[in-house]
């Protein structure tokens, strides 16, 4: 009988095509679809052994390591949920993320072993394993587990986001959604078994399992893996490993046309550019198309929520479309609505929603933030967009009040929170300011009573609650209140059109 679109079943597709074709690069080590497969059943056969089964969580804390993916395919073939935590989260988070999503097991690298909650604030989780280590090799050890059968609709993974109470939430992420979305980019990159990737955004977010893991195993290709995105060594890596594709935040873009020695790199295999996570400037896309003019460039819009694309804008549209994400992926629906949800006309600006079948099922646990954001299969994206008469978006804004610095969001309910627990602050707004090659960078108004804080106090005190790319970059003190409504919500669009030199005098 046909299974169901799951998880397991894209590896297993993988690995009866292409056996002998290469899965994993990681520096020298190579693994080929056989042998992946092979480790994905043996790691599925260690965890039932100690006690996981289907629906328990599994928590990843790798970074971009080849064996994130291993991890990946065991939790579907557990029938379990896998849980990618950010290597950049600091303790308080992570311990939050682990507590929340009630997690069985943690898979985690080493190098992050300091960073974890002590084991007594997380009392539900029964495994920590050091990734590699012994206790890897001994799970690995293990004999071969049939998969589980998954429903399409089954939950296959939780994707935490931040969100605008400063709390973050598990997105709940099904089979169906995941095959749906990497078949998309599969499709819209035309990837085949001689295609290859390199890695360059991070593993634990949506776009960097979708768009670059899953859509690659679809294909049967290769995934060369760069634990850290330095663009130097991403060039280098990408010239070395003949890269065909690869799909990264404008961010990484500019940094790479940054490097002096962008040019003396033979590109020639590299034929699509994916970019989505941030509004990509023109001036990049120009400069690109003038770097490597073969180069086939496509835009993704979409969240967490929407299991990465919710729209693509197809290379051969990539010049002339620029100023849009490009149309809905196919058996996807987009609307811009007003406040009230009723449709606006073509043309109109408003609240852009989504509904198909990569729409999350909800957010895991959390009934009140799942009926805001979610009605009758419809997503609300908080972003603010136009449509065309054509089916072409426009990005325009937001509504949410959120900091985009270079793909990574910043929600500033989550960094006023961290500043107002000092004693001495009273008021705290957090707002983006214009960076050329992040596009938005973090700024803190704050307001302070005696004795008043050095900015320097109150980095320090972020840096110890949030992710390192959370903590403001500029931190200004007021004399004066904050700007307020007569509601008393705090005026940040005149925030963040204050003079820059006002802030930039500040340390
Ligand atoms: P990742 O966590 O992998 O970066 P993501 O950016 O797709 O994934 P979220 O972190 O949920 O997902 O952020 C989604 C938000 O990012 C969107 O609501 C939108 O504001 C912004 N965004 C995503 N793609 C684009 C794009 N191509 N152009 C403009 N803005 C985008």
């Amino acid at each position: 009988a046909p299974r169901p679109p799951d998880l397991h079943a894209l590896l297993a597709e993988a690995a009866a095509r292409n056996p002998e074709g290469e899965a994993l690069v990681q520096g020298d080590a190579r693994l080929t679809y056989a042998a992946l497969e092979s480790r994905v059943a043996r790691l599925a056969g260690g965890l039932a052994a100690r006690g996981i089964g289907a629906g328990d969580r599994v928590a990843l804390l790798l970074g971009n390591r080849a064996e994130f993916v291993v991890a990946l395919f065991a939790a579907a073939r557990l029938g379990a949920v896998f849980v990618p935590l950010s290597e950049r989260e600091a303790t308080p988070g992570l311990a939050y993320l682990l507590a929340h999503s009630g997690a069985a097991v943690l898979l985690h690298d080493p190098a992050f072993a300091d960073r974890l909650p002590p084991p007594a604030e997380t009392p539900v989780l029964r495994l920590r394993v050091a990734v590699p280590g012994p206790a890897w090799d001994a799970l690995l050890d293990a004999a071969p587990l049939p998969p589980a059968r998954a429903g399409e609709e089954d939950v296959a993974a939780l994707f935490y986001s931040s969100g605008t109470t400063g709390r973050p939430k598990g997105v709940m992420l099904t089979h169906l959604g995941f095959v749906h979305s990497a078949m998309h980019y599969e499709r819209a990159m035309r990837l085949g078994p001689a295609d290859r990737s390199v890695v360059a955004v991070p593993l634990s977010h949506i776009t960097g399992t979708v768009a670059q893991v899953l859509a690659l195993v679809r294909a049967a290709g290769t995934l060369i893996v760069l634990p850290q995105f330095k663009a130097r060594e991403f060039l280098a890596l990408a010239a070395r490993e003949r890269m065909t594709h690869t799909l990264m935040v404008p961010a990484m873009y500019a940094l790479c046309l940054l490097d002096p020695e962008f040019a003396r790199h033979d590109l020639s295999a590299w034929r699509i550019g994916g970019y989505g996570g941030a509004p990509m400037p023109e001036e990049t896309v120009r400069r690109l198309a003038e770097a490597l003019p073969g180069l086939g460039l496509m835009n993704a819009y979409g969240a967490t929520e929407t299991t990465s694309p919710a729209t693509l804008l197809a290379p051969e549209d990539a010049l002339a479309r620029r100023d849009t994400v490009g149309r809905a992926v196919p058996c996807a629906e987009l609307r811009v609505t007003d406040l009230d949800g009723s449709d606006l006309p073509p043309g109109e600006a408003g609240e852009i929603r989504i509904r198909g079948p990569m729409v999350a099922r909800g957010y895991w646990n959390d009934p009140a933030a799942t009926a805001a954001a979610f009605e009758a299969g419809w997503w609300r994206s908080g972003d603010i967009g136009a449509l065309d008469a054509e089916g072409f978006l426009r990005v325009l804004d937001r509504s949410k009040d959120m900091i985009n610095r270079g793909g990574l969001k910043v929600y500033s309910a989550e960094v006023e929170n961290a500043l107002l627990a000092h004693p001495s602050v009273v008021e705290a707004a957090v707002v983006a300011y214009p960076c050329p090659v992040l596009g938005e960078r973090v700024r803190a108004f704050v307001v302070a009573r005696e004795p008043v804080p050095e900015p320097d106090e109150l980095r320090a005190l972020c840096a110890a609650r949030l992710a390192d790319y959370k903590v403001p970059e500029r931190i200004l003190l007021r004399d004066a209140p904050l700007p307020r409504n007569a509601a008393g919500k705090v005026l940040k669009r005149e925030l963040r059109m204050l003079d820059e030199t006002t802030t930039e005098a500040m340390p």
